[in-house]
């Protein structure tokens, strides 16, 4: 087992003296049950105090409120707080960013660049508050307009997972906002931080702002019971929840048993193929981040490499190669790629799987975990490649930790059945330069994924397009394109500016 190098400082003061900095006041970071740790080191850096249920109905009703008030604000000039909002993230990108590295565990770099996607999609709405559109149709009926109007959906309830602990509640609240909705955030209960650091940013927009209604965004703060509260509730007109397809399952149904709407983004089993056309050294370089970066933390994480047996023994050796050297270690270093995994959970889960592995024919290589000794509460492990006879056990399920299965196939449609034989759907890609190949799996013939790339990874998509899966991923869509559309209501209006009244399909209905 091989040795990581860890700055052994207190990281609690660092939180303490970023959040400070980023607007939130330290006595927050005290005095309550739940605590909160650094993946980093595992030490506790703060204790917050859970938000109860009826401060939880009590924000809500004031987030209905400031919905009632925003929804009559033109769009354009909703759009003009996000802007407010995306100008304090540009301000404080560096400690926040910083605070997403201690508080996640994810690389200085991936942790920047979470801010930046929040910057992005705050630009994206901007444009979007002058582009909610619907659509005129000719109407059958003479002197009559038929058309179609989109409006404000109501409170928008947001519930996120550790691993994007910030970035998806913007992904949501950005377009929420400029859609006329108000915002009620869950974040995960080991990354609330982080929450509060964008919470208080957004606060500082909201006073620059004339007339930005008290409650328009708010937060909670707790774990999955914090999450029922919102829910349940049938005032959140929209519940958007990311997290695992355990939590999808139970949450899709408790919401639409009260008929409200949920935006599902969940778990993933993420597969590229690769052609014996591929471009090997780009598709190592792809494959790698893919599977290892982020410590295999990311919805989008490559999980399965199918491998053309032609190619097989010329890739998977320096894969290998590429995962025995890989830096891992602290984050907030430079040179290391790999942080820890969140916690003692996602450790035992990913020894389970390689066992699990191991019984079912695979042949694993790395997968320890480092300096147990020196550091017991954090969990630092090298990647694990898996090659695997078949697909079959942990390889069909998601664990989130860094295992990459890679299996053999002979024929391209092999190839694609295997990508498509797990539950999850949400990302997918190929490396090929046969043109054939690369369209038939672009097609539908092809993946069945949410997400589809050609030489590229399955992971790191851009907000521009629609982001989420099929399947057990739950079938939601945010960020890009059209995925407005989810927080706002849809309305068909026809307008007869005639004085006959003649009815649709030809009905006669005359009065005398
Ligand atoms: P998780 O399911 O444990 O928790 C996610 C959130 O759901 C947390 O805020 C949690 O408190 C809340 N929650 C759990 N049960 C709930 C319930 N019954 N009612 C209401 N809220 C509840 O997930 P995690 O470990 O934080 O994150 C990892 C998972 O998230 C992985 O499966 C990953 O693939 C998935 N994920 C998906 C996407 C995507 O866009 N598809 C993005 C990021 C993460």
């Amino acid at each position: 087992m091989d040795n990581i190098a860890v700055r052994p400082e207190r990281l609690a003061e660092e939180v303490s003296g970023l959040l400070t900095t980023l607007g939130v006041d330290s006595s927050a970071l005290r005095g309550g049950t739940m605590q909160v740790r650094t993946p980093i080191t595992g030490e506790i850096i703060a204790h917050l105090r859970e938000t109860d249920r009826s401060d939880i109905a009590q924000r809500i009703g004031l987030a209905h409120a400031a919905f009632l008030a925003w929804r009559a604000v033109p769009a354009p000039r909703r759009g003009e707080l996000v802007r407010l909002f995306g100008e304090e993230l540009r301000a404080a990108k560096a400690e926040l960013g910083r605070l997403v590295t201690i508080e996640a565990g994810k690389t200085l770099s991936e942790g920047l660049g979470e801010v930046q996607e929040m910057i992005d999609i705050c630009d994206f709405a901007i444009g979007l508050s002058r582009q909610l559109y619907g659509l005129t149709m000719g109407s059958e009926r003479p002197d009559h307009r038929l058309m179609e109007q989109w409006h404000p959906a109501g409170v928008v309830g947001v519930i996120s997972a550790f691993n994007f602990p910030v970035a998806v509640w913007s992904w949501n609240a950005a377009l929420a906002l400029v859609c006329g909705d108000s915002v009620v955030w869950k974040p995960s209960e080991k990354t609330p931080l982080t929450a509060l650091a964008v919470m208080a940013l957004f606060e500082r927009a909201a006073a620059k702002f004339d007339g930005a209604p008290k409650g328009l965004a708010t937060f909670i703060i707790g774990g999955r019971e914090a999450g029922e509260g919102l829910v349940d509730d049938a005032r959140v007109a929209v519940v958007s929840a990311t997290g695992s397809t355990a939590m999808g399952r139970i949450v899709g149904q408790r919401v639409a048993k009260r008929f409200g709407r949920s935006i599902l983004e969940l778990g993933g089993n993420n597969a590229s193929i690769v052609c014996p056309s591929a471009d090997i050294d780009l598709a190592l370089r792809a494959i790698a981040f893919g599977a290892m970066g982020t410590a295999g933390q990311r919805c989008t994480t490559l999980r399965r490499l199918i491998v053309h047996e032609s190619i097989y023994d010329l890739l998977v050796p320096r894969l290998k190669q590429v995962y025995a050297s890989v830096s891992i270690g602290d984050p907030r270093d430079d040179d290391v790629l790999v942080g820890p995994l969140i916690d003692a959970a996602a450790y035992s889960g990913m020894q389970a799987a390689l066992a699990s592995a191991k019984a079912a024919g695979g042949i694993v290589h790395g997968g320890g975990r480092h300096d147990e000794a020196l550091l017991p509460s954090a969990y630092y492990v090298r990647p694990a490649l898996v090659e695997m006879p078949d697909q079959v056990g942990p390889v069909v399920e998601e664990t989130f930790a860094p295992i990459l299965y890679v299996l053999k196939y002979g024929e391209f449609d092999q190839a694609v059945r295997l990508q498509n034989g797990v539950p999850q759907g949400l990302s997918s890609s190929i490396f090929t330069t046969d043109m054939r190949e690369a369209d038939r799996f672009l097609s539908c013939l092809g993946s069945d994924c949410g997400i589809a790339n050609v030489n590229m990874g399955p992971s790191g998509a851009e907000i521009g397009g629609a982001f989420g899966g099929e399947k057990d991923t739950g079938g939601g869509r945010e960020s890009g394109s059209d995925a407005w559309k989810a927080y706002m209501r849809r309305m068909t209006s026809a307008v007869n500016y005639g004085t006959a009244m003649p009815l649709a399909q030809g009905v006669k209905f005359d009065i005398a």
